[in-house]
């Protein structure tokens, strides 16, 4: 069985419990959470990175594309392409720019000529590719840039005559607001493709540039994510050949959700200079940014898979935190309900116990000002009226076995007027209440070996010499591991033990004469013997029996028998001793066991009540005698032996004309 306090603990436990459950599960939540905005914002600021590496790198070319198209020289010879003069001067300007673009390529056509000049590497002389043709569709970029209004233009494609897929700066040159030609770079799609590498490498994000229409341009993107061998297909492609060989291939061919509609309203409405993050479900891949590349028209999307920034060991570590957290909050709590709730109720119980020993110590919380004073003040209250008005006497007594304390009650059954009075009497005349003081101490030994309960019957006295019954019943009560002392209740049994007395004397009396009984008689003879061998003393045993007592119940009635019964009873009685016992043996047949008493002192009682029983005369019956069995028991001598012995002599004296005592003494044994 556990106790109401522990069950207390163990609700209130439970309850913590589900509740921490609880806010452990809104926290867990609340981590995946945070970790959706930390993935999603290291999304925005990866995308945003690499956006921000290809700006910068094209920015600069732009940049230096437009000071080329401001060079004198490069004006120059675009006004004047036959000019040795003007050449010589270009070929200085291409050399220098080559030496700082990243591709160390410059291309210039002069609007005169149309002629394609490609300048790879260190020059020597202008050389020719090819003529631009109006009619031509590679060619277009050209004639678009020149009829449209922008400065400059970006472009991928596959150049003509070169052959080779690039992108390419496309820069109007003007002299004094006069447009003399187009220069410009082709950017390295390497380069490029190492931005995005950079940040593939060190995530694991795949990157795409996908054009305003949602065509692919570059991408270090593996179709076969999940599938290949490892170290294959690796590096990022360049989609070439695209136009000639395959349909373009579109971001919609990879992420059929993909809406680049809504993400160029996005960032046509939105602050371009920002990513933005959609969740995506593609091959792994869980959330995506997206961003444009400046004046380009195109933009990067990147993939990412989350577990890259968030591994399960970070998991792991939350829910271990989580569990931390919520252990150490169970602990506090078991603590907070140790002492707010278990530790008052356990304080209160404890001094109820000391509060029975100690009549002054009082009941913990009795000036608190909250439940547990309640709780307290009512204790006490019920306490006080229960010890004063109980109608049983409690009693305290202490480990020195000093009386301590005794309720009103118990003061009343002594009437005693104190405690204080009550162990003084103790201390100096405890036969005044226990009888003797051998009495007492023996109780005191008693009290003192039970391990747990004593319960005795005894009479005590009380103050004025009253005598009454007691049940006293004595627990041995622990304080703590080293003292204990005795609590006892005492009620006062004296009407029940009246009543029992009465009960036992009417078993042991025989009804018709009042006599004691042979039941009684096998008691007293026990006792008899015991003092007799203790003692060495004398115990001798007349049996006497009616003669011929069956023709008075026959002559003059059985009511007359009963009377004849009655008066032989009072006449033996009458020449007793107090230490004699007079018996019914049974019918009309009598026993006189006479402790202390020599055989001839038996033999003359006997020859007494015989005269007496002859000399008297029965108003109905007229005389009746009796014939008597004397004996005296031997050393030791069983109980049945010596009966026998006596009941030979009764016989003897019947055989014998009746009216008269006959003796067997010791010597009889043997025969
Ligand atoms: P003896 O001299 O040999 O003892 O002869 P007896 O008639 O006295 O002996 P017996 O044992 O033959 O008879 C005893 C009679 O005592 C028989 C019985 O009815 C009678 N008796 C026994 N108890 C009572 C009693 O309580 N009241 C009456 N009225 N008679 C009793
Ligand atoms: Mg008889
Ligand atoms: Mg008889």
């Amino acid at each position: 069985m556990i106790s109401l306090k522990q069950q207390f603990r163990l609700i209130m436990l439970g309850i913590v419990t589900i509740a921490m459950v609880m806010a452990g599960l809104l926290f867990l939540g609340e981590v995946l959470n945070v970790t959706d905005l930390v993935v999603k914002s290291y999304a925005r600021l990866y995308n945003n990175e690499i956006v921000g590496e290809i700006d910068t790198y094209i920015n600069r070319e732009i940049g230096l594309a437009q000071k080329l198209s401001n060079t004198f020289a490069i004006q120059g010879f675009l006004k004047n392409s036959q000019s040795a003069e003007a050449e010589e001067a270009a070929l200085v300007s291409v050399n220098e720019f080559n030496q700082i673009f990243y591709n160390n390529n410059t291309f210039m056509v002069p609007m005169a000529t149309q002629d394609f000049y490609y300048l790879n590497g260190q020059v020597s002389e202008m050389i020719a590719e090819g003529h631009l043709e109006a009619d031509m569709d590679q060619d277009a970029w050209y004639f678009d840039l020149l009829a449209s209004d922008d400065d400059y233009r970006l472009k991928i494609d596959k150049d003509r005559f070169l052959g080779t897929l690039g992108l390419w700066i496309n820069m109007k040159v003007y002299d004094q607001g006069q447009l003399i030609g187009v220069v410009g770079t082709q950017l390295s799609m390497e380069a490029l493709i190492d931005n995005i590498l950079i940040a593939y490498e060190q995530t694991g994000v795949k990157t795409l540039v996908v054009n305003e229409s949602g065509g692919i341009e570059l991408g270090s993107f593996d179709e076969n994510r999940g599938d290949e061998e490892p170290g294959e297909s690796q590096a990022p492609q360049h989609q070439q050949d695209q136009e000639d060989e395959h349909p373009t291939e579109l971001i919609t061919d990879y992420l059929p959700d993909f809406d680049l509609t809504a993400v160029q309203t996005y960032f046509e409405t939105e602050d371009k200079g920002d990513s933005c993050v959609f969740d995506i479900n593609y091959k792994g891949f869980e959330v995506s940014a997206i961003a444009p590349i400046l004046d380009s028209g195109w933009y990067v999307v990147s993939f990412y898979d989350t577990h890259n920034f968030l591994s399960s060991n970070d998991i792991l570590n939350y829910v271990l935190l989580i569990l931390g957290i919520m252990a150490a909050l169970a602990l506090v709590i078991n603590l907070v309900i140790e002492k707010m709730l278990i530790s008052p109720f356990s304080k209160i119980m404890a001094s109820t116990v000391l509060k029975e020993g100690q009549r002054e110590a009082e009941i913990y919380g009795l000036h608190r000002n909250d439940e547990f004073g309640e709780l307290a003040r009512s204790i006490d209250k019920m306490s006080r009226q229960l010890v004063e008005s109980i109608p049983v006497g409690l009693f305290i007594i202490n480990q020195q076995q000093e009386f301590q304390y005794g309720n009103p009650y118990f003061l009343k059954l002594f009437k005693c007027p104190s405690s204080e009075v009550f162990r003084q009497i103790l201390e100096e005349n405890p036969a005044k209440i226990f009888g003797s003081r051998g009495v007492y101490q023996a109780f005191l030994d008693r009290m003192i070996k039970k391990s747990s309960y004593l319960t005795v019957e005894m009479e005590l006295g009380d103050l004025q010499g009253g005598r009454f019954w007691a049940e006293v019943q004595i627990a041995k009560t622990w304080k703590n591991h080293f003292d204990y002392e005795f609590e006892g209740i005492l009620i006062n049994i004296t009407d029940k033990k009246k009543e029992e007395n009465r009960l036992i004397e009417e078993a042991s009396r025989d009804a018709l004469t009042g006599l004691y009984n042979r039941a009684y008689f096998n008691r007293v003879v026990e006792k008899a013997i015991e003092h007799a061998d203790r003692y060495r003393s004398d115990l001798s045993l007349v049996i006497f029996d009616l003669d011929h007592f069956k023709v008075i119940n026959d002559t003059f009635g059985h009511q007359t028998g009963d009377d004849v019964l009655i008066q032989t009873a009072k006449i033996a009685g009458d020449l007793l001793r107090q230490s004699d016992t007079l018996v019914r043996w049974g019918g009309e047949e009598f026993a006189v066991l006479m402790p202390d008493t020599s055989l001839e002192a038996a033999v003359a009682v006997a020859e007494r009540i015989r005269l007496a029983l002859k000399t008297y005369v029965h108003p109905a019956a007229g005389q009746v005698t009796a014939s008597f069995g004397v004996s005296i028991r031997c050393r030791h001598e069983e109980l049945l032996s010596f009966f026998t012995r006596v009941d030979q002599a009764l016989y003897e004296a019947k055989e014998s004309g009746r009216d008269q005592v006959c003796v067997r003494d010791c010597e009889f044994l043997d025969d």
